[in-house]
């Protein structure tokens, strides 16, 4: 039996958070400082390099004092029709769209631009409900408390320091996880292989990690998540997922050991960086545009299916920015060529997102069901119930288009169209607005628990392999 080492204390005990967040900023300051010598030093032995003649606007941490989160009802299709509502805040007032379905539009609005984007609502008869006075502070408030609960409540510190760090109390950067895959590629070296399937625009390694008892034979489950940078709480529950596999691996039922899991619970690693260290609520990768100032794309409208239709934009300056061209976007080419050469037995693939509190089924590109529909709505309904009865929270499942509207160039849909897959499922984890994509560490363990309890289900319903 394999166990996690309770994470390492990694703050002092005794030292308030307060302290810390002042070392750390001095921290900061001193590698800035380091930084900047190493720059001075490079440009007298050499050119300077282009990237520091001029400050990169890009680096500095964005802010959101006294942003607000709206929630807006009662936008009629004719309305959406005439006058966009969530392109109009987006681009006469620099809103940010956080979600946007046929019922409602969850946008922030930065401090500067209230006034102005109240007065045109009222205009159009539109009063939205607020759902954060400021932004800033869930940001701020979501950071603290990570501190605290992972360094305070430890009994003991771990004796051996190559122990995980992993704990599912707070977020944790790109490396934590990168060194969890590779603990547990370490500790099961007979089942567990670990891919590196590619590299993104900024140099980082894309991991993939498989697990099987029989690779040839079994059938295979995909399992992703972080394809949009803020939802931080998919890659949390995707690891919690790989953690729920291996800690008791000898134990777990024949529906389980006897697939072929591939688990990535980082797809956009760069833009899942950037969310951490300079813009909290960044959805795309991080790829260059031909417009300077908008970088990125919306992985999930990039994948070959739709990708010219609805529910995308050619705007690179939007958040839902589909690219150049399908799979123009490395991340994208790299899980698909993956998954193409491995489509063979391939049952399931299921993508973490947040938020909504959702579990939907094809197609999200058209407004037309899969005609397998009836099997993929009992199996998520299913989902559905034994999540209410395990942690009490409501999920829905449904159709994709009905419940989030249209739009093309997803994942989900890819992997039906592209290679016949028939457990599709995207997982919209919590909550349903609340604190939308900064929910607090808190809820981490038990949102991804209904996680797990959605993968187990459908495990549940692809059934052993019939080689055993
Ligand atoms: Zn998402």
């Amino acid at each position: 039996m394999f166990r996690i080492a309770e994470a390492e204390t990694k703050l002092a005990h005794g030292q308030s958070a307060d302290s810390n967040n002042a070392t750390m900023a001095q921290t900061t300051l001193l590698l800035q400082l380091l930084l900047l010598v190493v720059a001075v030093a490079a440009s007298s032995a050499n050119q300077l390099p282009s990237n520091l003649t001029q400050l990169d606007a890009n680096k500095i941490p964005q802010r959101y004092d006294e942003a607000q989160l709206w929630r807006i009802y009662n936008i009629s299709e004719a309305m959406q029709q005439r006058v966009p509502v969530g392109q109009m805040l987006e681009q006469k007032f620099g809103g940010n769209i956080w979600k946007e379905n046929s019922k409602f539009l969850d946008i922030s609005i930065a401090r500067d631009q209230l006034k102005a984007a109240r007065s045109f609502l009222s205009a159009h008869r539109l009063d939205p409900q607020i759902l954060s006075h400021n932004i800033q502070s869930m940001i701020d408030e979501e950071l603290l408390e990570g501190i605290q609960s992972s360094s305070f409540g430890h009994g003991r510190r771990t004796k051996k320091a190559a122990r995980s760090s992993m704990h599912w109390k707070d977020y944790h950067d790109l490396e934590t996880i990168y060194s969890f895959m590779r603990e547990i590629r370490t500790k099961f070296p007979n089942i567990v292989r670990l891919y590196t399937i590619g590299q993104t625009a900024e140099g980082r390694d894309l991991k993939v990690l498989r697990i099987s008892e029989n690779p040839r034979e079994n059938k295979k489950v995909w399992i992703d998540g972080g394809i949009h940078a803020r939802e931080w709480i998919s890659p949390a529950t995707v690891t919690f997922i790989l953690y729920q596999l291996m800690s008791d691996w000898e134990n777990q039922p024949a529906h389980i050991r006897g697939l072929t899991w591939y688990i990535m619970p980082v797809m956009n690693p760069d833009g899942y960086e950037y969310s951490r260290t300079t813009n909290r609520l960044w959805r795309k990768n991080r790829s260059p545009s031909r417009r300077a100032q908008c970088s990125g794309v919306d992985l999930n409208r990039n994948f070959d299916i739709g990708w010219n239709g609805y529910g995308s934009s050619t705007n690179p300056c939007s958040d839902t920015y589909r690219g150049s061209a399908p799979a123009s976007e490395r991340e994208t080419r790299a899980v698909a060529e993956f998954l193409a050469k491995r489509k063979y037995n391939l049952e399931s693939y299921l993508t973490f997102h947040s938020y909504g509190q959702m579990i939907v089924y094809p197609w999200a590109y058209k407004a037309v069901k899969v005609k397998d529909a009836s099997v993929l709505q009992r199996v998520s309904s299913l989902a559905a119930e034994r999540i209410l009865q395990k942690t009490g929270t409501a999920y829905r499942a449904a159709v994709t288009h009905e419940v989030l509207g249209i739009a093309g160039g997803g994942s989900d849909d890819w992997s039906r169209a592209a290679l016949g897959v028939k457990y599709v499922y995207t997982i919209e984890l919590r909550d349903r607005g609340a604190y939308g994509f900064v929910l607090p560490p808190r809820f981490i363990k038990d949102t991804a628990l209904e996680g797990w309890t959605v993968v187990e289900t459908v495990a549940q319903a692809i059934g052993p392999s019939s080689s055993g």
